[in-house]
C-alpha cells in the first residue's frame, strides 16, 4: 500500500485506512443495510487481512461502541504494526449521542481509550465534532487538551473531525489533521480539502462510499487523486471488500 505524508504532522500512514464503527456498534447508523457484528474470530482475520495489504491504520471512537476494546484485544502485542486514530468529544449510549468538549473530559476520555486500546499512546487523536460552532469548542478546552495531550507524549498528531464544510475549516489553524467526508454524492468538502493541503494539515477522508450508498471502489482513486488527500478511512467487515479496496488503490501514483 502507498504510504503519503500525513500534512505535516511528521507522521506518514497508508493511503488506504480501515474504519471500524461495524466492529461495535449497529445502532443509529447511516449504513444501507443491518449487519451483526463480526465475531472475534472475524475482527482477527480481517486485520490480518489488512496488515497483508498494508492497511495499517485503523480508525475508532469511543462513540463507536467497543470498537475500541475489540481492537485493543484484537492487537495486543502487536501495537507497533499499526498507527491508532481515536477521537475525543462524542459519547454514544446506544440510542443517542452525546457531545462534550470540556478539557477535563476530553482529559478522561483519551485516558478510557487509552485504556481499552491497551496502549499509552495514539498515533492521530480527533475532535468528534458535531457541527456547533469552533470557536464554542475552542472555549471549552478542547484544543487546549489535545496540545496537553500532545505535550505529554500521550498524542502524535491531533486534529478535528469535521461535521461539514464550516466547522472543517474553522478548526483549520488548531489542527494538524483534518478528517472530513468526500464521496460521489458529496463533493462539498473538495475545497476544504486544498485548503487544508495548503496549509500543511493532513486530511482523512471519512465515508468515501458514502456510508455504503456508492459502494464502487473504483471511486477511491479518485479521491486519491486529489492533492491534500492522506489516507482514505473505508469502513468494512467484509474480507472480500476490505481486498477490493486496497486493489483498487494498487499502483494508484501521487496526485499531480
Ligand atoms: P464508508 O467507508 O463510505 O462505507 C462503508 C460501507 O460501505 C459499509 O457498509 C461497507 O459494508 C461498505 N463497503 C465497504 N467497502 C465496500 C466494497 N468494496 N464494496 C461494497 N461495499 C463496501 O462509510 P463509513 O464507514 O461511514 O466511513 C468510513 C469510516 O470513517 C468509518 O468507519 C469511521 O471510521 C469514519 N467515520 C468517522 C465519522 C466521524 O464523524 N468522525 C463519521 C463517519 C465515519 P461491508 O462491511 O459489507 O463492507
Amino acid at each position: 500500500m502507498l504510504t503519503r505524508p500525513l500534512g505535516r504532522s511528521g507522521l506518514t500512514v497508508p493511503l488506504l485506512g480501515l474504519g471500524t464503527v461495524k466492529f461495535g456498534r449497529t445502532a443509529k447508523v447511516s449504513y444501507p443495510r443491518p449487519y451483526v457484528l463480526p465475531s472475534d474470530e472475524e475482527v482477527a482475520d480481517l486485520l490480518a487481512l489488512a496488515k497483508r495489504f498494508g492497511v495499517s491504520l485503523l480508525d475508532t471512537a469511543p462513540a463507536y461502541g467497543n470498537s475500541e476494546q475489540r481492537i485493543g484485544e484484537a492487537i495486543a502485542g502487536e501495537r507497533s504494526d499499526w498507527l491508532l486514530c481515536s477521537k475525543a468529544g462524542e459519547e454514544f449510549d446506544g440510542a443517542r449521542s452525546r457531545y462534550n468538549f470540556n478539557e477535563d473530559h476530553i482529559l478522561r476520555s483519551v485516558a478510557r481509550s487509552l485504556r481499552r486500546l491497551r496502549t499509552d499512546y495514539l498515533d492521530i487523536l480527533l475532535l468528534h465534532a458535531d457541527g456547533r460552532d469552533v470557536d464554542r469548542i475552542a472555549a471549552a478546552g478542547a484544543f487546549r487538551a489535545l496540545r496537553r495531550l500532545q505535550g505529554d507524549g500521550m498524542v502524535r498528531a491531533v486534529g478535528f473531525s469535521a461535521k461539514g464544510e464550516p466547522d472543517g475549516r474553522a478548526a483549520l489553524p488548531r489542527a494538524d489533521v483534518l478528517m472530513c467526508a468526500a464521496n460521489v454524492p458529496n463533493r462539498s468538502q473538495v475545497d476544504l480539502i486544498e485548503c487544508a493541503a495548503r496549509e500543511g494539515v493532513g486530511v482523512m477522508v471519512k465515508k468515501p462510499l458514502a456510508s455504503g450508498h456508492c459502494p464502487n471502489p473504483r471511486s477511491l482513486a479518485d479521491l486519491a487523486a486529489r492533492r491534500g488527500v492522506s489516507c482514505i478511512v473505508v469502513g468494512t467487515i467484509n474480507a472480500d471488500h476490505l481486498a477490493a479496496n486496497a486493489l483498487a488503490l494498487d499502483g494508484v501514483g501521487e496526485p499531480a
